[in-house]
């Protein structure tokens, strides 16, 4: 495995493998690299013959009083995991390769990043959605492999590749969670051990809606009374909830029924943590 972290090495690199007839798989991430990211390494290596793991923790997608300088960070084992996990190249670029002068050129997609994480992180998406175009441009893939948990970002990263004619296979990977239920998350280093067990509250609340909606048993239930539910759960537990949206999971747009195929997002904190859950409903 080896470890490139500028961008026209990567771009070189990528274009040989091309040239051999491979086919070139990426996995963005921003490191501190848990389960939930290998699940997506290994999705990868089944759609691709070349696999390149990127870390960037990206400035421009944190807002002024966001955690970009806490964020968790341990290069040493993300490469070590990548290693084991059968990846061909990490790409970590530091912040001077990806933005050597002022940007002003940005993606911003206008639609699918208004709601849910949007209202609360203004920027956010213009950031992700630059950044991942970037990322695309240095790694040339032929695939990229992205994660459920952040739903949100898999349908945006979606549509942009759609929208602006990337040639560029866009997987999403299912949400990978602790033994316990807790999606995992990089974020999760935050959690004290009492904010830990109280932030199961989440992925509890979300596993017993989807059961009782799929089995018919809360089927009188509109989406406004499961969403307030929901938020009076996580806020008995201890939980600041940011939103508990339901929404259709193509469009994002909110539903008045689930008749359709429906994403229960949630976002809330247990101490500094922002953490993010969802599931998706399919009711026959
Ligand atoms: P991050 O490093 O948090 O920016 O995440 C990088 C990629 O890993 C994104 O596509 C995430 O959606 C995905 N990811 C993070 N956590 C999980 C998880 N628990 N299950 C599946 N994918 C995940």
């Amino acid at each position: 495995m080896n470890i490139i972290d500028t961008i026209r090495d990567m771009q070189s690199l990528s274009n040989t493998q091309k040239r051999s007839g491979r086919r070139v798989g990426v996995v963005p991430t921003m490191g501190f690299l848990h389960e939930g990211h290998l699940s997506l390494i290994d999705m990868a290596k089944k759609h691709s013959d070349f696999v390149i793991v990127t870390i960037f923790v990206n400035p421009t997608q944190f807002g002024p009083n966001e955690d970009f300088d806490q964020y968790p960070r341990n290069f040493e084992n993300d490469s070590k995991l990548c290693e084991q996990r059968g990846v061909d190249t990490i790409f970590a670029p530091n912040v001077k390769e990806m933005y050597p002068e002022k940007q002003t050129t940005w993606v911003v997609e206008e639609k699918l990043s208004q709601g849910l994480c949007g209202k609360s992180r203004p920027g956010h998406f213009k950031g992700v959605t630059s950044v991942v175009t970037k990322l695309f441009n240095a790694t040339l893939p032929d695939v990229a492999v992205f994660g459920q948990k952040d739903a949100q970002q898999a349908a945006v990263l979606k549509k942009m590749t759609l929208d602006l004619n990337f040639p560029i296979e866009i997987i999403v990977a299912p949400l990978v969670r602790e033994a316990d239920g807790l999606a995992m998350s990089s974020r999760n280093k935050y959690l004290t051990d009492d904010e830990r067990k109280r932030a199961l509250v989440i992925s509890r609340t979300l596993k017993e809606t989807k059961e009782q909606l799929e089995s018919g048993s809360i089927s009188s239930a509109s989406p406004n009374e499961i969403a307030a539910k929901i938020t009076d759960q996580i806020t008995q537990a201890g939980g600041k909830v940011d939103y508990v949206e339901i929404v259709d999971n193509a469009t994002l747009d909110p539903v008045t029924d689930f008749s359709g195929e429906t994403l229960i997002a949630v976002a809330a904190y247990f101490g500094k943590a922002r953490l993010l859950d969802n599931v998706v409903i399919k009711i026959n």
